[in-house]
């Protein structure tokens, strides 16, 4: 029995469970749930919910490019039954889950390592900053104006950081 998947979360559909749409151009939409067929009645795109598949892949939140994924692909080339190519099939079926769990374990800790030590940064920029402050020009009598504006530019480039970091990974 096969495992769809959820065409608006990408999540899988196991037997029993979501439900299919079959729109009237032959296309077979299947959803996990209500929720996914409820956001897709809304005409909500998934690339930009936060808790689809398509919204992780879109940021770089997930592994895209690898070898290991291409296995699951649907191919359009018949196969014969082979006894001998099945059970080496079933072996190298549990091997690949292996290696994909490993990489994609790897790929989640470096992206937050980076997050991490990003965060350390601005943590000490900001503190810096801070110590610095009554070294610059006017700022005596101004100061708690000063902190503020410059506590609220640190904070509008963090998010500029962070955004740009998401583009460029
Ligand atoms: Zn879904």
């Amino acid at each position: 029995m096969r495992i769809e998947k959820c065409w608006f979360c990408g999540g899988p559909i196991y037997p029993g469970h979501g439900i299919v749409f079959v729109r009237n151009d032959c296309k077979v939409l299947r959803f996990c749930r209500s929720k996914c067929h409820k956001n897709f009645k809304m005409k909500r795109n998934p690339r930009k919910l936060k808790w689809t598949k398509a919204f992780r892949r879109a940021h770089n939140k997930e592994l895209t490019l690898d070898k290991t994924l291409e296995f699951e692909q649907r191919r359009n080339i018949p196969d014969r039954y082979n006894r001998v190519k099945m059970n080496t099939t079933l072996k190298v079926m549990q091997r690949v889950s292996e290696i994909r769990s490993k990489r994609e374990k790897a790929f989640y800790e470096n992206r937050m390592r980076l997050a991490r030590k990003k965060e350390r940064e601005v943590e000490a920029a900001l503190k810096d900053l801070e110590d610095h402050l009554p070294l610059i020009e006017g700022a005596k009598g101004l100061n708690q104006e000063v902190t503020i504006k410059t506590t609220s530019k640190i904070n509008n480039q963090e998010t500029e950081n962070v955004s740009n970091d998401n583009n460029s990974m």
